[in-house]
This record gives C-alpha cells, sequence and structure tokens, in this order.
C-alpha cells in the first residue's frame, strides 16, 4: 500500500486504532477495491453498516438529489425527511416517538435519559441501569459505563454512578439483580462485539418480566443487529418479546451517519423540549438515505433472502475443518475456531487472500456480509475460509 498514507496516518491520526494495510478506494455491492486494484469480498460491511452493499444505485441517488437541494437546517426548523423517518421507523417497530442523532452511542445516551427520567417519575432517588457482561453500548461515558468490559479502564475513570452489570444470558441473576431502584435493563438481544452471542429466549423472557414487575423499561440495543441483519427488520420480531425502547444506527443511513432511539407509545414522550438535542441529526442528506435503505431492506423478499443466505452460509461453515460452531442468525455470524487456531492470524489471511472479516475475539471470526451477496460470492467466501483454515492443524482433543 501507499507508504506516504500509512507515514501520514501515524504522524497525524490519535493512534486509536490498529487498522490492516490496505486501503480502499472503491467500493460495489459486495466488492471493496484497493489503491492498487485488487479486488475483495467484503465480509464485514464497514462493520455492519453496508448492508445494502456499498454504493447501492439508489441511495447514492437519493443523496446526490438531496445534496442538491438542501443538506443542512439544524432541528430548530422542519424538514420533510426527518419526518417520514420517524414515521416510518415508529410504525415498523415501537410505534412511539423517535429522537434522532448520528451515531450508535449516542442513540443509547438518548435511551440512558429516557430510563433516568422514566426512574425518577415514579420516584425511584438512585436510578441504576443493568447490562450483561460483554454487552457493548458505545464509548462516550454513558454509553460506556453500560459496557461492561470497557468500564473498568482505570484511564477514563470515574465512571457514571447507577450502572451494574450480571453474566451474560443468566436469567437468574438478572432477575436477582433487578429490583425497585432498576431503570431499565438495557442490553443487544444478540451480542455483535463480543463475537455474535445471542441471549436465550429464556432469559428475554426472564428480563422483560423482571422489568414489569417492577416498572423498569426493557430497553434493546439493535445497532448492530436492526435493519434487517438477522432477516427480520428488528431482531426483537423473531424473539418472545418487545422492548419499550430500541437504539439503531449502523446501516441505518446506508453510510451515512445516523442513528436513533425509537420509543413505545408511552415511552417517547418521556424527553420534552430542551431535555436533549444534536445539531446535525437527521438531517435531510442522511434521513433521505435512511428511507431509501428502509425501502430496499424492509421487503419481505429481501429479508427472506438474508434467512437463507445466513443458513446457506452457516451450513457451509459448519462442515469446515477447524471450525467448532457457528452462532447467530441471518447475516450476523459468529464462527467459532477450534483450539490453537488464532483468529487474528486466520482473518489477516483472509485479508490477504481477498475476503474482508473480523476477529471480535481470539477464538472467533465474524461475518456480517451485506445482503446483496450472491450464491457464487457466498460459496467463494466459505472456499477462501476452507482453504485458510487447511493451513491449521487443530489441537487435538484429549
Ligand atoms: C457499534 C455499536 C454501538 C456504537 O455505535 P457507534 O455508531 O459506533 O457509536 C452501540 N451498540 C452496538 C450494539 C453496536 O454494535
Amino acid at each position: 500500500m501507499n507508504e506516504q498514507l500509512k507515514a501520514d496516518e501515524a504522524k497525524y491520526v490519535m493512534q486509536t486504532y490498529k487498522r490492516a494495510g490496505v486501503e480502499f478506494v472503491r467500493g460495489e455491492g459486495a466488492l471493496l477495491f484497493d489503491d492498487e486494484g485488487s479486488e475483495y469480498l467484503d465480509f464485514l460491511g464497514g462493520i455492519s453498516v453496508a448492508s445494502v452493499g456499498h454504493c447501492h444505485p439508489e441511495v447514492v441517488e437519493a443523496i446526490r438529489v438531496q445534496t442538491g437541494e438542501l443538506q443542512h437546517v439544524s432541528n430548530l426548523f422542519y424538514t420533510g425527511p426527518m419526518v417520514q423517518l420517524a414515521k416510518r421507523l415508529s410504525e415498523s417497530s415501537l410505534g412511539g416517538k423517535v429522537f434522532f442523532c448520528n451515531s450508535g452511542t449516542e442513540a443509547n445516551e438518548a435511551a440512558i435519559k429516557i430510563a433516568r427520567k422514566a426512574a425518577r417519575a415514579r420516584g425511584v432517588e438512585n436510578p441504576e441501569i443493568i447490562s450483561f457482561e460483554g454487552d457493548f453500548h458505545g464509548r462516550s461515558y454513558g454509553s460506556l459505563s453500560a459496557t461492561p468490559g470497557l468500564a473498568t479502564n482505570p484511564d477514563f475513570a470515574p465512571m457514571l454512578p447507577g450502572f451494574r452489570s450480571v453474566p451474560f444470558d443468566d436469567a437468574e441473576a438478572l432477575r436477582a439483580a433487578v429490583n425497585e431502584r432498576t431503570a431499565a435493563v438495557l442490553i443487544e438481544p444478540m451480542q455483535g462485539e463480543a463475537g455474535i452471542f445471542p441471549v436465550s429466549d429464556e432469559t428475554l423472557v426472564a428480563a422483560r418480566q423482571a422489568c414489569d414487575e417492577v416498572g423498569a423499561l426493557l430497553i434493546f440495543d439493535e445497532v448492530q443487529t436492526g435493519i434487517g441483519r438477522t432477516g427480520s427488520l428488528w431482531a426483537y420480531e423473531q424473539g418472545p418479546v418487545r422492548p419499550d425502547v430500541m437504539t439503531t444506527a449502523k446501516a441505518l443511513g446506508g453510510g451515512m451517519a445516523i442513528g436513533a432511539c425509537i420509543g413505545n407509545p408511552e415511552t417517547g414522550e418521556v424527553l420534552t423540549a430542551g431535555d436533549h438535542g444534536s445539531t446535525f441529526a437527521a438531517g435531510p442528506v442522511a434521513s433521505s438515505a435512511a428511507l431509501t435503505v428502509l425501502d430496499l431492506v424492509d421487503d419481505p423478499v429481501m429479508l427472506r433472502r438474508v434467512r437463507s443466505l445466513g443458513d446457506a452460509l452457516a451450513e457451509g461453515l459448519k462442515r469446515i475443518e477447524g471450525v467448532t460452531e457457528v452462532r447467530g442468525r441471518g447475516l450476523m455470524l459468529g464462527v467459532g475456531l477450534a483450539d490453537g487456531i488464532v483468529a487474528a492470524d486466520v482473518n489477516s489471511t483472509l485479508l490477504e487472500r481477498g475476503l474482508v472479516a473480523n476477529a471480535p475475539r481470539p477464538d472467533s471470526l465474524r461475518l456480517l456480509p451485506p445482503f446483496v451477496l450472491t450464491d457464487d460470492q457466498a460459496e467463494r467466501a466459505i472456499s477462501v475460509i476452507e482453504e485458510t483454515l487447511a493451513g491449521y492443524h487443530p489441537v487435538e482433543s484429549k
């Protein structure tokens, strides 16, 4: 790759990321191209963002048209795309009002504010928000405090008070932790950053019941699972319970930065004038892109395709030697690797062989491909993973 670019990045960009040694310059559908013209199959989708594929022509056109008409006026005025998008999100999910922002982190901040304000309204003095160990909710102080794996970093102490965690998917521990102080249970219905771990139906039901008993809110962070990723527009639709508040971002804007916190008819009324805001939120360009993404994804044919592609991928992956399990649903898959295989090494080799994926933990790969993947591309990915793992010799179990 371009050595000057690498050197300038090291010199001028705060070193918060360990970047892979590739410069991408173009994307089309499920393909990416680097500065030397090499082609890659993108099984990461910009971390679950490029769900309708890179540079989808309808998304590009919506952005092009809107950006030539009006780009930004702030939320002090009415704009059509923002209101249409709120209607669309509300009617497709919890039926309440929507708060817009620019990222998943901020969507969770809004949810945390709603939870605390609702708890105070019922007389709770020290509201507490409960999450699962391994959950990822973002990196601002509120969402970070709700992210147990990162909230312990002493460099950034103190975290916000009023957050606690229980072991992942532990229904009993969750039930025991919920009490009169509980403002909300804030969880990912399927953990993404942790390496793709679905919460069991039993635990979801326990969470719903525990919240109902004390008047706490059940909040689902669907920032990664939402917008069709698991084969339904929202992951909760395939589970046994509905949340009271839900957050979305990542794929919502088709690559434009936009996030939303969606309430039900009650929780959507909690925040009022002056409680929260954002300069850029749901600007006309990002909202027009999001409306187009919803046109494409909120379609039974597309969602069925996500499920069938996901099933085919999971089946193909399970047959590979060195793969111990495939977790997840739809096109949100965690691939467990046998003892002694280091996922990060595998991931580097995959990249060299033209497959973009991700290793969120030492023993797993994460796959989040665009929904426009063809059958051939899915088979190609399985072959590349198979050929790569053939170079490893799993430790024999004793
Ligand atoms: C990515 C992610 C976030 C944070 O979203 P940003 O847009 O990076 O702020 C929050 N929750 C979940 C589940 C995520 O996957």
